[in-house]
């Protein structure tokens, strides 16, 4: 294949890649925009391997297929709660591929026009190894604390910014060095470079607690992309160049939007140790709290007899997968003349968009699925909210207890409404393992039971009405 052919499809890819993250941005144009990236994706692959530079067809062959067939039998085993757990491990192996293409890089021995060009190809093995190092095992830790195989509880060593910092400078001097130094001594150095890169992407996930994993994620993806657009200046690959500046770009602006979402600083996150006291709160009301319980019949009567209702899900429906049950009570209530509408937290759930994808799963229509700031103000006008399986996203200590450690963390103000019904197994805490004082609030009900079941009797209860 020509050059000319290889970057007018380039190019073509990148504008397809472009037009798909404009499309997720918006649920009605998401599916249009997903398949806007693959036929990217699609083009890019072929169009590579078609160029002069590929000529180990069989190895490649074996890869793809390799590649192919597990990717399609993690796909299909992986729910969607353990959505952000395979992001995790994906971005490793960027971080992985961007580690072992900068090694690569080095060792080919490439020759160079002047000795500026030589200098900029080094500080981009150096970058890249740098941040591909931090990314993979960031990203491995990410992954064990997602998955519960490694305490969500922040290790905050004494000194541990100091760690940091001595980290990211010993690995600057490294590089200094790197740049002057003979072929075997330069490799010495990478080497170190590595494993110091190892260490600080190791440390500084460790020290960032479970509550924070989302920002984490987003902050991987972005470091992800990063890695990829520096291993793009090491090929001279601009497709890739192109692609790892989206990805990073789009990965800080998400992380940026769920700092926003949980009322915390970026920089506060990145230091960690975010949770690792648990504060006490500054309300003095001691009295006994007690907790109202209520039963799928009676939630089905006041339901019945509403005229607006607002559905607030969260995580636990995810894990009790009750958004088509849930589909089907809104069918029911919005034929029966009730206004239904659903409030959607940016952090309910597991990932960003986590609620929204269920819920267009089970065919809710878009136009009743509302972001927070767009029904936050109408709880106190709304008859009755079912809370399914949502915890910290709607819990009042955030807006009203300075001393809880989630204060300031936009919630929706479910407890405004006349009737809050809170739908969950037991009176455990949410993710971030902080009490909710929703649940002991006057015009609070709690339905207790797996979120599918007790929507399933709901649903029976309103027919039978
Ligand atoms: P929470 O994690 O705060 O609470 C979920 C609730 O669901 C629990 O209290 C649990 O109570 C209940 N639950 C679990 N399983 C079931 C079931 N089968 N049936 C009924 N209820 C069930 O959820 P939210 O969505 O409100 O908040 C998300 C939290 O996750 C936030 O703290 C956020 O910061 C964090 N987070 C968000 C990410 C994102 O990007 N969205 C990523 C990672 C973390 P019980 O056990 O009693 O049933």
């Amino acid at each position: 294949m020509s050059e000319g052919m290889l970057i007018a499809s380039y190019i073509g890819a990148s504008i397809l890649f472009i037009l798909s993250l404009g499309g997720l941005s918006h649920q009605e144009t998401a599916q249009r925009g997903n398949l806007y990236g693959v036929i990217g994706m699609a083009l890019a692959i072929l169009v590579t391997i078609l160029s002069d530079q590929v000529s180990a067809y069989g190895l490649l062959l074996t890869m793809v297929i390799t590649g192919l067939v597990i990717g399609k039998w993690l796909a299909s085993r992986v729910e969607m709660t353990q959505m952000p757990e395979l992001i995790a491990v994906l971005h490793s192996f960027v971080g992985m591929a961007a580690v072992l293409v900068g090694l690569s890089s080095s060792l080919s021995g490439a020759e160079f026009a002047s000795h500026a060009e030589k200098i900029i190809h080094e500080v981009e093995i150096f970058l890249g190894i740098f941040i591909g190092g931090v990314t993979f095992t960031g990203s491995i830790v990410a992954f064990g604390k997602l998955r519960g195989s490694i305490s969500s509880t922040p290790l905050t060593l004494p000194g541990r910014h100091l760690l940091n910092l001595s980290l990211i400078i010993s690995s600057f001097i490294l590089g200094v060095f790197f740049i002057s130094a003979s072929p075997e001594t330069a490799l010495i150095l990478l080497l170190i470079m590595t494993v110091l890169s190892f260490i600080l992407g190791f440390h500084l996930v460790m020290a960032i607690g479970g509550a924070d994993m989302p920002v984490v994620i987003s902050m991987l993806n972005s470091y992800s992309g990063w890695a990829a657009a520096a291993t793009g200046f090491m090929l001279s690959n601009d497709l890739l160049i192109i692609v790892g500046a989206l990805v990073g770009s789009s990965g800080a602006i998400l992380s940026y939007i769920m700092c926003r979402a949980m009322n915390r600083s970026f920089v506060s996150v990145i230091l960690g140790g975010f949770g690792a006291k648990k504060v006490s709160s500054t309300s003095t009301d001691e009295a006994p709290k007690e907790h109202i319980v209520i039963h799928a019949e009676e939630v089905a009567d006041i339901l019945a007899h509403a005229d607006s209702v607002i559905i607030v899900p969260g995580y636990g429906m995810a894990v009790a997968q009750a958004q088509n049950t849930v589909s089907e009570i809104t069918r029911y209530l919005k034929d029966k003349g009730v206004t239904v509408r659903f409030g959607i937290h940016p952090v309910a759930g597991r990932l960003p968009g986590h609620m929204n994808v269920l819920l267009a799963e089970a065919r809710v229509p878009y136009d009743i699925v509302l972001e927070m700031d767009e029904l936050n103000d109408d709880f106190p006008e709304t008859d009755v909210v079912l809370v399914i399986g949502a915890n910290d996203t709607v819990n009042p200590a955030a807006a009203e207890d300075e001393g809880s450690p989630i204060y300031g963390m936009p919630v929706l103000e479910v407890w405004k409404a006349t009737t809050t019904v809170v739908l969950k197994r037991s009176m455990a805490t949410g993710y971030a393992g902080v009490d909710n004082p929703l649940f002991y609030k006057e015009n609070t009900r709690m339905l207790f039971g797996d979120a599918n079941d007790t929507m399933s009797a709901v649903m029976t209860a309103l027919k039978s009405n």
